[in-house]
């Protein structure tokens, strides 16, 4: 009989997994339990009754590097590829991005003209950062917050206003708290291997080539900067679902797993909101935080790792407006922590992806995201925290900000709690390369960190230790993004039935 795997938790992480797991000529019987009323988990897509699309999770996938042409390749063969909404290297969302400093929007330097000479916000020509970073010696310690990594590479300048915003964007996180090692592994090794980030960028290896499919080449040809769904993201997990329902996958929504014990033959039994089943592996795409709560007594030690990987809450502001006319033209802007901790910045939604807009008067989407690691000391409890003060905020940055006076047509409030986890300085020790197969043994550690997780530390050797028949998925290991959450699964049910099950 074939054996049965239990995917728990059915984000993306969990959707990718089951879709992995159910390709190969042989799949074991494959369980999804999800503890709420959909899939998808952040990846949430309103489409109003005009047409218009509003996104409350991600907005937009990068179609690079192998794991962005792996996530092609699954979209192909979903038959999602005529649904694609790219965005070109030469259109504006691509070529712009803003800062809000100072009261002012900055248009970040491109092209070589705008490295030579000072561009506000800066005050010195970025070409002194990049020699500044070919020169300078490279870090020896194992970790270091990215802070201190950018300040030591390319200045404090830049460190304080350029990277703290990037880090907003993507991790709605604190530089000085985040882990350069974690959270931006390709640069920290390039500089540990190469003596200098740019330089070790220019010769790096790279990371493999991913699947090749018509979308990859297109991505590439066109240089894409990202892409989306014409129904919006949460199509995404959609087509999975459906894809699995087709090939016998049972997914069971309202089903949160409460606990897990090891049974006699080896196993797991798992207690759900109704009733108990029994599986021979389990994938676990949950927040690490969730885990913890439902690991048996004897894997107190993995599970008080687990509690050490924390989250921060973001609020998303959907707005639309009718007949305005953005000052700029652009992807958005990004705000620096020191300019103001509670706004991380505004996305111009319809200038990436105008097909969402709807078939009302012209219109504009803008998304305006809050919060994350200044949400308590921001807005409070976010689990308490009153809509109207959090849309009151955002109205008040486009009008600051943007120059939009005139009130929003639609606003959509969400405050997603806990959702994005923090690499924070030490996470590598934590983490590492996940050993999902019982009997596994650990990687040896290593001095110069993989471009993915780094050496295999307490977790995965707690897992290996204990012959755990477990896997652990999701945005809270190895990469938030969409493609690193997918590729997480993939390389889970690699290890669990070989690279060409
Ligand atoms: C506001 C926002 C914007 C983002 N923007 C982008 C972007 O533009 N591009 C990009 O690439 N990435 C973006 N990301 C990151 C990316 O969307 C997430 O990291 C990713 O979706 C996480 O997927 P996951 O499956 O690992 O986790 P989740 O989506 O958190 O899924 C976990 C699932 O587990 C379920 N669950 C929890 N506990 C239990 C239990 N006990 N039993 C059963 N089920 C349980 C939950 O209900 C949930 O469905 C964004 C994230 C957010 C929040």
């Amino acid at each position: 009989m074939a054996p049965t795997v239990a995917v728990v938790g059915g984000g993306i992480s969990g959707l990718a997994a089951c879709y992995h797991l159910s390709r190969g000529p042989r799949p074991p019987k494959v369980l999804l339990l999800e503890a709420g009323a959909r899939l998808g988990g952040w990846l949430q897509s309103t489409r109003a009754a005009d047409g218009a699309v509003f996104e409350h999770g991600p907005r937009g996938i990068r179609p690079g590097g192998a794991a962005g042409a792996d996530t092609l390749h699954m979209v192909s063969e979903l038959g999602l590829a005529g649904a694609v909404l790219p965005v070109p290297g030469d259109h504006p969302a691509s070529r712009n991005r803003f800062l809000y400093v100072a009261g002012a929007l900055h248009k970040l330097p491109s092209g070589l003209g705008a490295l030579l000479r000072p561009v506000p916000p800066f005050s010195r020509a970025l070409l002194w950062s990049g020699l500044r970073d070919l020169v300078a010696p490279a870090g020896t310690e194992p970790d270091e917050s990215i802070h201190t990594f950018a300040s030591r590479r390319f200045g404090r300048e830049v460190a304080d206003i350029a990277v703290d915003s990037v880090c907003r964007g993507v991790f709605a996180g604190d530089c000085r708290a985040l882990s350069a090692r974690s959270c931006f592994p390709r640069l920290f090794q390039a500089e540990r291997s190469r003596r200098s980030v740019l330089l070790g960028l220019a010769l790096g290896s790279g990371d493999g080539n991913g699947a090749e499919s018509g979308l990859s080449r297109r991505a590439r040809t066109e240089r894409w900067s990202q892409w989306s769904l014409r129904g919006g993201m949460e199509t995404l997990p959609q087509a999975l679902a459906e894809f699995l329902r087709e090939r016998g996958v049972e997914l069971r929504c309202h089903q949160r797993l409460q606990s897990l014990r090891r049974c006699h033959h080896g196993g797991w039994e798992l207690t759900l909101t109704d009733g108990t089943v029994t599986a021979d592996h389990v994938v676990s795409a949950l927040p690490a935080a969730a885990l913890a709560e439902v690991l048996p007594a004897e894997a107190a030690a993995l599970a008080q790792e687990l509690r050490h990987i924390p989250a921060v809450s973001v609020a998303v502001v959907n707005l639309q407006y009718k007949d305005v006319t953005l000052p700029v033209t652009g992807f958005g802007h990004l705000v620096p922590s020191s300019e103001d901790g509670s706004l991380l910045g505004i996305v111009y939604d319809s200038v990436a992806f105008p097909e969402h807009n709807g078939t009302g008067a012209a219109s504009l989407r803008l998304t305006v995201m809050l919060g994350g690691a200044w949400f308590e000391q921001s807005f409070g409890d976010p689990a308490t925290v009153a809509p109207e003060l959090l849309l009151h905020r955002a109205q008040a940055a486009v009008r600051e900000q943007l120059g939009l006076e005139p009130a929003p047509t639609h606003s959509i409030v969400r405050v997603h709690q806990a959702c994005i986890p923090q690499y924070t300085l030490g996470h590598w020790q934590r983490t590492g390369k996940w050993v999902l197969r019982s009997g596994g043994a650990p990687d040896a550690p290593s001095p110069v960190p993989s471009t993915h997780p780094g050496p295999t530390e307490r977790i995965s050797r707690f897992l290996a230790e204990h012959h755990l028949p477990l896997s652990l998925i999701g945005a809270s290991y190895s990469g938030v993004s969409v493609n690193d959450c997918i590729a997480s699964a993939k390389a889970a049910v690699e290890r669990l039935l070989g690279p060409r099950h």
